[in-house]
């Protein structure tokens, strides 16, 4: 089965889906549609970008009943962007047959969500802080929940709210279908479906690698203090259509804007402690490219899906593998091509192989971009221009002087002279990046710790995780 037509949907279903430019089903379309559909409890393993969101999507419409009162499904996500994200795909699939989904996130002022929700929507989106509140105000109630969805479910474990989701999953009826979407299956999530979910059928789709084809991937050792000019050198040798630059932290995402701003780049950073409208508007100029790059920390782009987006960089490179596979995620969507490009000190070069090693992926090593290579990217960039206006034809009142300055010298001589005038010499006003200490990456944590450190983990042919040593349990 490949198309949708082949899954017995109805048309009002089926209408918006072409109308929203699907053809063919991806991977995990095929093979989780059906058994979302049988009613089937589910787990979905597949990497970002393959359209894991229509997968749980389009069966809950498909079987939900407009206006019955209560809402009849659930999906929780880890950021507030996923939510609203997630809610407006659903109800671009929802919209004619009148599912509605509503999004509901912290950050929101919570009078307003609840004028929402007595509009009585089918399908509530949100994050589990906030939605729990919602049910201990009882301005949610969940009896009527049909389908339950943990939407990028390793991401909301990894930000610690594995007991907010217990608490939310005890409050819905057992009579319901719960299914769990992940792009990778660390023990947690092992563990969270046993507890409360049944026999449910595991969907993983063929891949061998668990990160995205498309994307091509290399590393530049650098020093710390060299992270910002090598950065600025990158992005004028091939400027992105849009760029994505993972910070470390909080301020170290604010240093590298305002650097980035100073230097003349359309730069915006994000992190969580901007106000949510903040963060709306500078996504919305991200998206409308406005901005072309935005500088961010994990937890602001987690999940985000913004095509266009040509390069990621991680100016400092990712806590762990699965940080690493979610990052370069955001590039090389919906089948394009992109580039991710990761900055490595010597004292991290270890961790970054362990990274390499759990992803089962050799990432190349590129050499430090050259004062050269900046200024050949820029002829490069100068030639496409010029190339570009000259075919515009729009040259008009510049060609009589252009005939006159022919008369004084050769065209080589001046058409050299002009491009040496139109051309920017490379800025290095110096810029100021806190050096912080790095992440206490996890190989180095004491055992006992609260994660399995990466560094014991291995992948066996399958790709399935398992534990070197001890107590192994393997997910079936
Ligand atoms: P994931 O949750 O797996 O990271 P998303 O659900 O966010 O992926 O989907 C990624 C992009 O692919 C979205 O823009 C979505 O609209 C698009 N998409 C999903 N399914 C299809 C399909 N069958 N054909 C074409 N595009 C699709
Ligand atoms: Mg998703």
């Amino acid at each position: 089965m490949r198309t949708f037509n082949e899954l017995g949907l109805s048309p009002e279903v089926l209408e918006p889906i072409a109308k929203m430019g699907f053809e063919e089903m991806t991977p995990i379309q095929q093979e989780a549609i059906p058994v979302a559909l049988s009613g089937k409890d589910l787990i979905g393993q597949a990497r970002t970008g393959t359209g894991k969101t229509a997968a749980f999507g389009i069966p809950m419409i498909e079987k939900f009943i407009p206006e019955q009162g209560l809402p009849q499904g659930l999906v929780v996500t880890p950021t507030r962007e996923l939510a609203i994200q997630v809610a407006e795909e659903l109800n671009k699939i929802g919209g004619l047959k009148g599912i509605r989904s509503l999004p509901i996130y912290g950050g929101q002022d919570i009078g307003r969500q609840i004028n929402y929700l007595k509009k009585r929507p089918e399908i509530i989106v949100g994050t589990p802080g906030r939605l729990l509140d919602h049910i201990r105000r009882r301005t949610i109630r969940l009896n009527e929940v049909a389908t339950v969805v943990l939407d990028e479910a390793d991401e909301m474990l990894n930000m610690g709210f594995i007991e907010d989701i217990e608490a939310i999953l005890r409050e819905i009826p057992a009579k319901r279908q719960t299914m769990l979407f992940s792009a990778t299956m660390p023990r947690s999530i092992q563990q969270l479906a046993e507890k409360f979910m049944i026999q449910p059928q595991v969907i993983r789709t063929k891949s061998k690698e668990m990160t995205v084809p498309e994307v091509s991937q290399m590393y530049i050792e650098v020093q710390e203090s060299q992270k910002f000019d090598v950065l600025c050198r990158l992005l004028d040798i091939q400027p992105p259509e849009l760029a994505i630059v993972f910070g470390r932290t909080k301020r170290r995402v604010d240093e590298i804007a305002e650097g980035l701003k100073s230097r003349g780049y359309s730069a915006e950073g994000i992190h969580g402690d901007l106000s949510q409208p903040r963060r709306e508007s500078v996504l919305g100029k991200f998206r409308n490219a406005t901005i072309d790059v935005l500088v961010a920390t994990d937890v602001a782009a987690r999940g985000l899906d913004i095509t266009g987006v040509s390069h990621v960089y991680n100016f400092d490179i990712p806590q762990d593998a699965e940080g690493y596979v979610h990052r370069i995620g955001r590039t090389g969507r919906a089948g394009r091509s992109g580039k991710a490009i990761s900055f490595v000190t010597q004292r991290e070069l270890e961790h970054f192989c362990s990274i390499q090693h759990s992803i089962g992926t050799q990432i190349k090593r590129a050499p430090l971009p050259s004062l050269m290579d900046v200024i050949k990217g820029q002829q490069r960039l100068l030639a496409e221009k010029i190339l570009a206006v000259t075919e515009a034809g729009t040259t008009g009142h510049y060609r009589e002087m252009a005939g006159k300055l022919l008369e004084e010298s050769d065209s080589i001589s001046l058409l050299a002279a002009a491009l040496k005038l139109l051309t920017k010499e490379p800025d290095s006003t110096p810029v100021r990046i806190t050096e912080e200490s790095s992440y206490r990456f996890r190989h180095s944590r004491p055992s006992g710790g609260r994660k399995a450190p990466y560094g014991k983990r291995h992948r066996d042919q399958d790709g399935k995780y398992s534990q070197r040593s001890g107590s192994s349990r393997r997910y079936r």
